[in-house]
């Protein structure tokens, strides 16, 4: 096959672009990354580099014309950073996936209008909002998540009968956000699907994710759910990828209730639940996402081992030495100088047994 692409611009630093190179360098292609911070680790990885801000069109033109085609790694990039971009090389995954997926507000009104279900929601923009959203629920517990720039828990709250609407409203410092409905759910899964440049699709199977203090811990590959449940994970995360028109990767988080899925987010990108793909899979979720934005066809998703992925969060890169000596253990580490709390230093992928 004739390979037309030199260079792939990559916005953002962090480790997903850090993996991301490293799966086009396996194909010998070439990445530059974006990024306003200095020595970040995809940076670390590649010598073509740019650190300069979003908004700096000089930089992002010199940018645009190393590279033959521009993708992201994380959802926060300015849209009309992409806008400027698109006029010089081609960007994907396009902007409408990026849109939405960086408004709660827009991604649920996206999810419910191609009927996908979600935890019931309303939007909110006063403490009063939230008075009569749970008297017309009928309930007195929600979520509260800011519309824009939730992570990880960040930009979230608990409200209960027990809070004050003003309170929870001041808390979240924002001025617009989303009332959810609170969701008993059995546990929560996520799923990976790829889409390339003629519509072909391929997924991943679902796994399932176990957090603590908000932040991914473990997930276990495939997860343990019935084939059913896989089927309709499958199926969801294929018409959103078909609605977007999708070019690359996108995750879709979900919950298990009653063995029944409801869609809690998208990320417009590869994701931390599908690192294990790296060793598991014939074709990591970051090979199938260099692939597809570089228009070559998408390789086999179908895992020929069980895995667990643990994530090195802050203090828990001191176990390295310890999954060193595993023999089924890959080490992954990012390149981060200092582990703060809180910040993923890395994984381990532990194989299991073979599929
Ligand atoms: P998010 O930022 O939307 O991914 O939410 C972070 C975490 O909060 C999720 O992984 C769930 O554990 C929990 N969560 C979010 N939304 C809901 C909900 N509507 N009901 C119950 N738990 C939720």
């Amino acid at each position: 096959m004739k390979m037309e692409i030199k260079t792939i611009g990559i916005l953002g630093g962090g480790q997903l672009g850090r993996m991301s190179a490293l799966a086009a360098a396996q194909l010998g292609i070439n990445s530059h990354i974006y990024c306003p911070e200095d020595n970040c680790p995809a940076s670390l990885v590649t010598p073509y580099f740019t650190c300069a801000d979003y908004e700096d069109k000089s930089a992002l033109s010199k940018f645009a014309s190393s590279v033959d085609v521009i993708t992201y790694e994380f959802e926060n990039i300015p849209l009309k950073t992409i806008d400027f971009l698109a006029k010089l090389k081609p960007v994907y995954p396009e902007k409408k996936l990026l849109e939405c997926s960086q408004n709660r507000l827009k991604e649920k009104a996206f999810l419910n209008s191609i009927g996908i279900e979600t935890a019931p929601w309303a939007p909110c923009h006063s403490a009063s909002d939230i008075d009569d959203t749970l008297r017309d629920w009928q309930t007195s517990e929600c979520i509260i998540k800011t519309a824009r720039f939730g992570y990880d828990g960040k930009g979230q709250i608990f409200h209960s009968d027990s809070s004050n609407s003003q309170e929870s409203w001041v808390s979240l410092n924002t001025e617009e956000a989303v009332i959810e409905g609170l969701i008993k759910f059995d546990y929560e899964t996520s799923i990976i699907v790829a889409r390339d440049l003629l519509g072909n699709v391929a997924s991943y199977p679902a796994v399932m994710n176990e957090h603590s203090n908000h932040i991914l811990s473990k997930t276990i590959a495939p997860a343990d759910i019935p084939l059913e449940i896989q089927e309709k994970a499958a199926k969801m995360a294929k018409k959103i990828a078909e609605a977007v028109d999708l070019v690359g990767i996108l995750t879709l988080e979900l919950f298990i209730i009653n063995g029944d899925i409801v869609a809690n987010e998208i990320a417009p990108r590869t994701h931390n639940s599908g690192h294990w793909t790296i060793e598991a899979c014939p074709t990591s979720q970051f090979e199938n996402h260099v692939r597809a934005v570089c228009g070559l066809p998408l390789g086999s998703t179908q895992p020929h081992h069980h895995a667990e992925m643990i994530n090195l969060i802050g203090d828990d890169v001191k176990d390295v030495p310890k999954y060193m000596e595993m023999p089924n253990a890959s080490v992954h580490l990012y390149g981060k100088a200092e582990a703060r709390a809180g910040r993923k230093m890395g994984h381990v992928t532990i194989l299991k047994d073979k599929i």
